[in-house]
């Protein structure tokens, strides 16, 4: 039997290039070898995706069978869940289900095109004023999601004239709108004023101006941060940012809902609110659903409609996200969210306790347990799925290489069980890991 390469009476068809690039051309004659079929792209991509692992650095999606909440189904495995930003526990709370049902039974699965081109439905509308009066502010504007917020609302307020300012620590997607909007970027060590104030002396240098255009300073922080769940010093940047005449904008991802008297976030804590220009939050933390925000004055949403390319040109979030968003900030606002934010409290001391680690002075639900080598993380994350916790092993570029981490998140919905069973295997997990033996003990690298 002949096993060489076959002859076909045809040029080079599209398809046979598609599956087989391994032929040769005689004008109308192809030999087609059936070699497996090499497609250079994925070729490519794989030799990257080696790369990536060789570092420690791969990453997979675990498929969830469950609700978010404390417990979640993986492979079949229940496991205790300390991976979410679901704060509050109202991922699954039966108020935001209610309401998403409600709003797709009104208004649809779909929104059709962007709110601009089609109409704004009323859900939008609903949570923009809930927003607003939340966080008492003149007005607010809801994106698809965080990332979309920051990048369409930095992209509008700064450009290549304009110095955009931020702590080193921020989230990604502030980085990358500071990129993208094409202002001078300038970074300040995490929460080091001095670099902050000397970084907006030298952003008021004549030299600097490029053209006559009047050159805006923005300063950019968050106020709790993501992966270190330490504070920015607000009242401080506040006084900075007034000294120099520059803008502020805070995100408040993983503050809203936590802190202040009516739980607005830091910025009420610390009384400054009102005078930050820019206030931007995500709905998908302790609010329970998805999308981002920008409140602040009705100015300021009236040129982010006009502005804000992911707003303008992203097809509007759905009904069911925007309900179940508004149920959620309704939900933060009453009794039972203060009940809540305080058992979170609680439950944060507990386990601050249990792993005998000191209480910061300002409470955070985000635990960092820093370990530095990914490879190292990884395998400790392993090591507690066996325990049965679900602890992330948050690498670079989610932070600094060699800054490896687990970061634990405590939520409301836990059980002082729960608890206790991530602080024995954390214990468990010290006592056999040669990379884990300083994590909880001893003063351990534990940040915060
Ligand atoms: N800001 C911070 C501080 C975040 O942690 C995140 C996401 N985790 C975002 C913004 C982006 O928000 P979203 O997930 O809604 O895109």
């Amino acid at each position: 039997m002949f096993n060489g390469p076959k002859i076909t009476a045809s040029g080079p068809t599209l398809a046979s290039r598609r599956c087989s690039p391994a032929f040769l051309d005689f004008g109308l004659w192809t030999l087609d070898f059936k070699f497996p079929p090499v497609n250079p792209f994925d070729d490519e991509l794989n030799k990257r995706l080696t790369g990536i692992r060789e570092q420690g650095l791969y990453r997979q999606l675990r498929r969830v069978d469950s609700p978010q909440s404390p417990r979640i189904e993986i492979s079949g495995q229940t496991l205790l869940n300390f991976s979410s930003n679901d704060y509050l526990g109202l991922a699954d709370e039966p108020a935001l289900k209610e309401a998403a049902i409600e709003a797709v039974q009104k208004y649809g699965a779909g929104t059709g095109a962007s709110r601009l081109v089609c109409g704004s439905l009323a859900p939008h509308h609903e949570l923009e004023e809930a927003i607003a009066a939340f966080k008492k502010t003149g007005a607010a504007l809801s994106f698809s999601t965080g990332y979309a917020a920051a990048i369409g609302t930095v992209c509008a307020l700064v450009g290549k004239d304009d110095v955009i300012i931020i702590d080193k620590l921020v989230h990604a997607c502030i980085v990358d709108a500071a990129r993208l909007s094409g202002a001078k970027l300038r970074v300040f060590s995490h929460n080091d004023l001095n670099e902050l104030e000397d970084i907006l002396k030298w952003s008021r240098r004549d030299e600097l101006r490029e053209s006559h255009n009047p050159r805006h300073v923005l300063i950019l922080t968050e106020s709790v941060f993501s992966m270190d769940g330490d504070h920015a010093p607000l009242r401080e940047i506040t006084q900075l940012k007034n000294k120099y005449g520059a803008w502020l904008m805070v995100d408040e991802a993983h503050a809203t809902g936590l802190y202040g008297p009516n739980r607005r976030g830091l910025a009420e804590e610390f009384g400054i609110a009102s005078e930050i220009e820019v206030q931007m939050g995500t709905l998908g933390k302790a609010l329970g659903a998805s999308g981002g925000y920008i409140c602040g004055s009705r100015a300021l949403i009236d040129f982010l409609i006009n502005r804000a390319r992911t707003f303008i040109f992203s097809t509007a979030p759905v009904p069911a996200a925007a309900a179940a968003a508004t149920a959620g900030i309704r939900f933060v606002q009453s009794n039972a969210g203060e009940q809540r934010r305080r058992l979170l409290w609680e439950q944060v001391a507990k386990l601050l306790s249990l792993l005998k680690l000191p209480e910061p002075q300002i409470p955070s639900a985000i635990i960092p347990v820093i370990i530095g080598d990914e490879t190292q993380t990884v395998a400790t994350a392993d090591e507690l799925l066996h325990h049965h916790c679900f602890v992330p092993a948050i690498r670079y570029p989610t932070v600094a290489r060699g800054k490896a981490r687990l970061r634990i998140t405590v939520t409301a919905a836990h059980e002082l069980d729960d608890l206790k069973t991530l602080a024995g295997a954390l214990a468990n997990v010290n006592r056999k890991s040669p990379a884990a033996p300083k994590l909880l003990s001893e003063g351990g690298q534990i940040v915060n």
